[in-house]
């Protein structure tokens, strides 16, 4: 029986004499891990929920990784991808050949995406390919505007972008640098908008956005505009820790790189398509960008696929520069991949038909207020989110400065906990994040709440065994 091995860390177990590792070098996996813990091998999936290969049933509260929104096992997925392996497998779209379903969806992300009127759209696979297409698209276009000093990206600590060798020099995640010889000199790090963690005492929300907004001032005037390309957001940080803005950030911080011609890039990879309870980050912040990256819940995670919203002065530019530099030469194989751009296109259809929105906005005060209603566990530092995606923190005292020894992995255990009372979250050190399905119940939230509730009951436990000792 495998589900006795929990993969987090909490429970290292060696004991089954046919266990042997495996084979993969797994992504974001510990090489310890594959040779001295059972992966959780999940086999199926249903609704809201995944099962192992022992049959265990686990409610999925991470989405897969965000992104299966409409669940595990909707039919009409299933359909779409069927009826286009059936008809066109795959066709490309270089040289001005593509298919009819890329050029469906491209045309519906247009009109879908309203927060201000956009151009053209770019397909690639993944959100790391999305962000590493900004950053070619935007050197594009400053080469082509004749400003080829205009180079540098801010980005911002605790950001997630990716992790090819570009968007993991977005990332503001040292552990993804480090290593690997990254993060490339053109990038820059400004503050992690996180008001708990970092405002300085007595400090408002409002203030503290308003130093953020300066100290991207300042660096932007110290390293000089004319070398600043862009500055690049997600709209809630995910991976770093879910970590929305505070209150009138994106405003001031939009202000800044307006003045000095930097463009914005706003990574909705997580956020897009009603995570938050509005169809984009965009739309909850009064983001307008100049570029946008799209992936995971664009095909409800089922077949691999992400998008580049691009402004129309950028695609103008990137249109006007063929007669010159040829074509536009960027691109893989599988942009607009025929079977994935149907996925999606469905998966759109039924967002709409279903008013996701509304579905989410319906569902999300369950999931926050049930939950939040834990924030006095004396273990809990933050419990922080919106829509459907949420973080929790494990500090001790209460205090962002009081972390737990990290050796005492209180995070892994309580995912641990989860896991064996039926639920999976990710962890991230003392860091636990949940972003459901859209499609999660009433009484699934319930269930959800219910099993972190016993989860952090035996964490505080632990806790309180670890300070005996
Ligand atoms: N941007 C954001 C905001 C993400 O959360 C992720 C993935 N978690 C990515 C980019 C990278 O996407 P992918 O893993 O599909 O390359």
């Amino acid at each position: 029986c495998l589900s006795r091995f929990y993969g987090t860390g909490a429970s290292v177990q060696k004991d089954d004499p046919g266990f042997k590792g495996h084979d993969m070098l797994a992504p974001f996996t510990a090489g310890w891990q594959t040779t001295d813990v059972h992966p959780l091998i999940i086999e199926k999936s249903e609704g809201s929920y995944v099962y192992d290969i022992d049959g265990k049933k686990y409610l999925d509260s991470l989405a897969g990784l965000w992104c299966t929104s409409l669940g595990g096992n909707e039919p009409r997925l299933v359909a779409a991808a069927t009826a286009q392996l059936n008809t066109l497998p795959f066709y490309h779209s270089f040289w001005n050949r593509t298919t009819r379903p890329s050029l469906d969806l491209a045309k519906e992300l247009l009109e879908m995406f309203t927060a201000r009127k956009m151009g053209k759209v770019f397909f690639v696979n993944s959100g790391s390919e999305a962000n590493d297409t900004q950053v070619k698209l935007v050197w594009y276009y400053n080469n082509a505007l004749g400003r080829p000093n205009k180079k540098k990206f801010i980005a911002r600590s605790k950001a997630y972008h990716g992790s090819t060798l570009i968007s993991a020099s977005l990332t503001g995640l040292p552990a993804l640098h480090q290593k690997f010889d990254i993060p490339a000199p053109f990038v820059l790090h400004t503050d992690c908008p996180h008001y708990w963690r970092y405002h300085l005492p007595g400090e408002t929300e409002e203030e503290f956005s308003t130093r953020l907004a300066k100290n991207l001032e300042d660096l932007i005037l110290k390293e000089g505009p004319e070398t600043i390309a862009a500055f690049i957001a997600e709209p809630v940080m995910g991976a770093g820790g879910v970590i929305p803005p505070p209150a009138t950030y994106f405003e001031k911080i939009q202000a800044v790189v307006k003045k000095y011609d930097v463009l914005f890039i706003a990574d909705e990879v997580i956020c897009a398509f009603g995570r938050l309870g509005t169809m984009f980050g965009c739309d909850k912040y009064n983001i307008k960008p100049d570029l946008v990256s799209l992936a995971k819940a664009l095909s409800s995670g089922y077949m691999p696929i992400g998008a580049v919203i691009v402004s129309p002065e950028i695609s103008d530019v990137v249109h006007s520069q063929s007669n010159k530099l040829g074509s536009f030469a960027h691109g893989f194989t599988y942009s607009g991949h025929p079977v994935s751009c149907a996925v999606a296109i469905e998966t759109l259809k039924i967002y709409k038909e279903r008013n996701i929105v509304d579905k989410v906005n319906s569902i999300s005060s369950r999931f926050q207020d049930g939950l939040k209603a834990f924030s006095d566990s004396p273990i809990v530092g933050e419990i922080r989110g919106t829509g459907l995606i949420l973080g929790t923190e494990f500090v001790d005292n209460k205090s962002p400065n009081d972390p737990f020894p990290p050796e005492w992995g209180v995070g892994a255990y309580f995912g641990a906990e989860c896991q064996k009372n039926g639920m999976l979250v990710r962890v991230a050190g003392d860091t636990i994040m949940m972003s459901p399905p859209f499609i999660i119940s009433p009484q699934e939230v319930d269930e959800l709440i219910s099993i972190y509730g016993n989860a952090l009951k035996a964490t505080e436990e632990r806790v309180k065994e670890l300070k005996a000792q």
